[in-house]
């Protein structure tokens, strides 16, 4: 595969005959729309079944069937043990060590377990950064955690918004604006990829700069786990959280996922509300006083594994230890490249591309802006079979997931804007 992109159908069909991870399309169930496979783009909101999710779900529901309260012991995948089953395929895709993730409950749930234990506001560090315009759920969490400890959003909570006129957020002013705040910033809390623009955060340099200032770096990784691969350990970000429903094709709720540098997650004096899973298994049954939590990320579980949803996440991830994050990110620039460059041979249309043009700086989606006739084109591609996402004023994410999407898939989104508008 090249950079060098044509607009013939046949660069499409080359590019899918050589790509070594094409096989992986047939490993997942596509909704239909007139008797064929949609072409989905929407893995961003919610990933596809994989047909490996089934026959895993049935193998639970068997050992519950046949075992009962035996299942956490015994069976195919002892229910005890099932958290750790997940954790070195997770430990590759966020980057970090296998002590240092951990899945349970879901998203937001983890991001106010996470913080609670991260933000320890005091009279003078106690302002929370996060971007203007963050995913609504990150919002309300922020929002009332810190009305949890008494203290006013407005003066509590510090929004960095992109310059006039522009849609996305520099690595410079970010990290001005944590400079500026210095001393009064306990914690920065960004989303890893903006859900809107698309645009990928320097989370290095960013974590780098809170530390600077003494405040905790926290990431929300729910665009961002499974389309780009991570450093997290290495780039020394303290916690963060994401859910298993979009890249990682989870499943609806599936559990959701926790990273706690191990810094932290080691010690066992970090603040935190525990339960009895989180407890350190030697004394979890013996029902005594005093709560010893796990000296790894095991230590925020609180409530017993989720088997049931969890099943189906364990079953989409070893698609990723098959396939690599490191070769689906290699494609997954190649797809979005491809399709910026079709985009940009329409000269008709009127729209923008409001995702950074650099590939360093976005995943999968590129996020359309069209002036007029957004939502027009919106419902042409899905009576034509193409599901995209729509959100006004004129906002069309496209994510071409690298585990099933094609190069012809892309081609035929073009092809649509070509033809019809
Ligand atoms: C998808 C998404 C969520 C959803 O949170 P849940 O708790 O899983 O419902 C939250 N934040 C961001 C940034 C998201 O993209």
């Amino acid at each position: 595969m090249s950079h060098v992109f044509t607009t013939d159908i046949e660069f499409a069909k080359r590019s899918d005959a050589l790509d070594e991870l094409a096989r992986f399309k047939q490993q997942f169930h596509f909704p239909k729309k007139n008797g064929k496979d949609v072409i989905y783009f929407c893995g961003n909101s919610l990933g596809l079944q994989p047909v490996s999710v089934e026959p895993a779900i049935q193998t639970e529901l068997n050992t519950w069937k046949e075992e009962a309260i035996g299942g956490f012991t015994k069976g195919k995948n002892p229910w005890l043990y099932y958290q750790e089953y997940l954790k070195p395929s997770l430990a590759k895709i966020v980057g970090c060590k296998e002590d240092e993730v951990t899945v349970m409950n879901t998203l937001t749930v983890n991001l106010h377990l996470l913080m609670l234990s991260f933000y320890r506001p005091t009279d003078t560090r106690f302002k929370i950064m996060m971007e203007a315009g963050a995913f609504p759920s990150d919002q309300y969490a922020v929002e009332t955690l810190v009305r949890h400890f008494g203290l006013d959003p407005a003066t509590a909570i510090i929004e960095i918004k992109p310059k006039d006129g522009e849609k996305i957020l520099h690595t410079e002013d970010i990290i001005a604006a944590i400079e500026l705040h210095g001393e009064s910033l306990a914690m920065v809390m960004l989303g890893g990829i903006n859900y809107y623009t698309g645009q990928l955060f320097d989370m290095q340099r960013i974590t780098e700069a809170a530390h600077d200032v003494n405040a905790i770096a926290g990431f929300d990784l729910a665009h961002v786990a499974g389309n780009v691969p991570l450093h997290l350990h290495d780039w020394g970000v303290d916690f963060a959280v994401w859910c298993s429903y979009k890249y990682l094709n989870g499943g609806p709720g599936a559990v959701g996922g926790v990273y706690v540098n191990e810094y932290f997650a080691s010690d066992v004096r970090t603040p935190r509300l525990g339960g009895w899973w989180g407890n350190d298994e030697k004394t979890r049954f013996k029902m005594e006083k005093g709560f010893i939590p796990k000296p790894n990320a095991g230590g925020w579980n609180i409530s017993t594994a989720q088997v049931l949803n969890t099943v189906s996440l364990k079953a989409a991830l070893e698609m990723f230890e098959e396939a690599g994050i490191e070769k689906l990110r290699a494609k997954s620039i190649q797809l979005t490249a491809y399709l910026e460059y079709l985009l940009h041979q329409l000269p008709n249309l009127k729209f923008e591309i409001i995702t950074p043009v650099d590939a360093g700086s976005r995943g999968a989606q590129l996020s359309l802006y069209f002036k007029e006739r957004g939502k027009e084109i919106h419902d042409k591609m899905i009576e034509s079979g193409i599901i995209v996402d729509y959100r006004e004023p004129g906002v069309i994410r496209v994510a071409p997931a690298p585990l099933y999407c094609s190069f012809g898939d892309v081609y035929a989104f073009y092809e649509i804007l070509k033809n019809h508008f």
